[in-house]
């Protein structure tokens, strides 16, 4: 199990399970988000052109997110492997994915989906927006935002769940459990 996707909803512990996982199986975790951050803080043209959008909070042109997912995956590093954490988001994402993966002679091996009851992630939300304090993070606003993570991944969840790569695993307990849990799944057959 070497190319990994990971999908789960605000609240998830995603990044921390996606850090945990790729470190217990040695590939190099990659999150368009932490990439376009990244370019963002260090004023490069890309973050230039990206800022824009996040800002707004719209999804930064396909043109430019999967010019920069293949740049990436040509690196060396991730020639062993690597989970992607943030990509896709679309169908047509999920296309060029197939596509940047076949010009490169590899599959993709697994989709692990974290799943969380939702009343189980406001209460989370809510209490990390408390210790932060998110004043802004309402009730209302994170049950907004997690119906639009719905509605968001649904497609490309039935996508890859169509070629029997999902993996469904139980997001919430401690953090020890859950990483086991996601490797238990990955060693299993689909
Ligand atoms: P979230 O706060 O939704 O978890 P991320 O940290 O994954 O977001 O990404 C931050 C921002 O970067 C997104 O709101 C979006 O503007 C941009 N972004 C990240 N991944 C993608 C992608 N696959 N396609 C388009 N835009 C993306």
């Amino acid at each position: 199990m070497t190319r990994l996707l990971i999908v789960g909803p605000p609240g998830s512990g995603k990044g921390t399970q996606a850090a945990r996982i790729t470190d217990s199986l040695g590939v190099v975790a990659i999150s368009t988000g932490d990439i376009f951050r990244a370019n963002v803080k260090e004023m490069t043209p890309l973050g230039v052109e990206a800022k824009q959008y996040m800002d707004a909070g719209d999804y930064v042109p396909d043109s430019v997110t999967n010019a920069m997912v293949r740049d990436r995956l040509a690196q060396s590093d991730v020639a062993e492997g690597f989970l992607l954490d943030g990509y896709p988001r679309t169908v047509a994402q999920v296309a060029e994915l197939d596509d940047i993966l076949a010009s490169n002679g590899q599959n993709l091996d697994a989709v692990v989906l974290l799943t969380a009851d939702e009343d189980e992630l406001v209460a989370r939300l809510l209490k990390r927006a408390q210790i932060e304090g998110r004043a802004d993070d309402t009730e209302d606003v994170i049950r907004h935002r997690l119906s639009v993570y719905r509605e968001q991944t649904q497609d490309v969840v039935a996508a890859y769940r169509e070629r029997g790569l999902v993996r469904e695993v139980d997001g919430l307990g401690e953090l020890e459990d859950v990483t086991s849990r996601i490797l238990t799944a990955l060693r299993q057959d689909a």
